[in-house]
């Protein structure tokens, strides 16, 4: 059963943009497709800093990957275009992202995150190693909130801002999207600017915890601790504790228990 909707903040449940006072591409309504959007995230060139340390990264490379070519370009988001359910992270990875061109790719976080979405029934398989892997995602979406890999995974505050126009042209062309599920503090705070920018404003704002939830707009904001080296090693984020918020992200969508939890056949490739 659906669990009890949580108080949302009365505004209309459109997708429209309607307080467009942060940056936004003039040609906003003209995105048909995620492509569309993929397209212009895979050139941006916006912040010097963020695109002077995505490619001094692929070119010094580490000593695991230095017969790698690397992507060294924004990440666009990757998932169903029909989700019900958004995983906005923080940014790419020095060596994972901004190696392999695919979110939450190449990386110990995306070996802990796509693991949960396979035994969540998100995912065909549990491992996303490189961008011809195979992997396939039903129900579900996956970006950042800032597309090129930060030093110290750290991004600005003005290059989030910068960068944020972009997950609102990816959220507003999701039309099943229901669940948004916010890594970290920084994802969190991301998704709530990206629905300030597209008229859901709540106040006060919610805070983030992990297992958090509250209504925005016409979807569901559910916290979950990111899944970080600094997290996983030390037991603050366990894979139980991510069942626990996908499966969560799974009731508010609609989408029910996983028909066979993890198994080749509940994802069609
Ligand atoms: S962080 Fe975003 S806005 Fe900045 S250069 Fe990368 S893609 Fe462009």
């Amino acid at each position: 059963m659906r669990p009890d909707a949580p108080a949302v903040t009365g505004d209309d449940p459109t997708h429209a943009v309607r307080t467009p006072d942060q940056t936004l591409p003039d040609d906003l309504l003209a995105d048909r497709t995620l492509g569309d959007v993929a397209a212009d995230i895979v050139v941006c060139r916006a912040c010097p800093r963020l695109v002077a340390w995505r490619e001094q990264v692929a070119r010094e490379k580490v000593a695991r990957y230095r017969d790698r070519t690397y992507w060294a370009r924004p990440v666009p988001g990757y998932g169903d275009p029909l989700a019900r359910i958004a995983i906005v992270g923080l940014a790419p990875a020095a060596h994972g992202g901004n190696r392999t061109g695919r979110v939450f790719t190449g990386d110990r976080s995306g070996d802990v995150l796509f693991a949960a979405m396979y035994r969540a029934g998100l995912a065909n398989q549990p491992t996303s190693r490189s961008s011809d892997d195979g992997l396939a995602v039903r129900d579900a979406y996956v970006a950042a909130a800032v597309r090129c890999a930060p030093p110290l995974n750290r991004p600005l505050p003005s290059e989030r801002d910068r960068c944020l126009p972009y997950l609102v042209r990816e959220l507003r062309l999701l039309p099943e999207l229901r669940v948004i599920v916010a890594l970290g503090a920084f994802g969190w705070d991301g998704v709530l600017r990206t629905m300030d920018i597209l008229g859901h404003r709540v106040r006060p704002r919610p805070r983030f915890g992990h297992g958090a939830v509250a209504g925005v707009g016409p979807y569901t904001l559910v916290g979950c601790f990111h899944p970080s080296q600094q997290n996983t090693f030390t037991g603050r984020l366990t894979p139980p504790m991510l069942d626990a918020v996908l499966a969560t992200a799974r009731e508010f969508a609609g989408l029910g228990p996983p028909r066979t939890a993890g198994s080749e056949e509940s994802v069609a490739s």
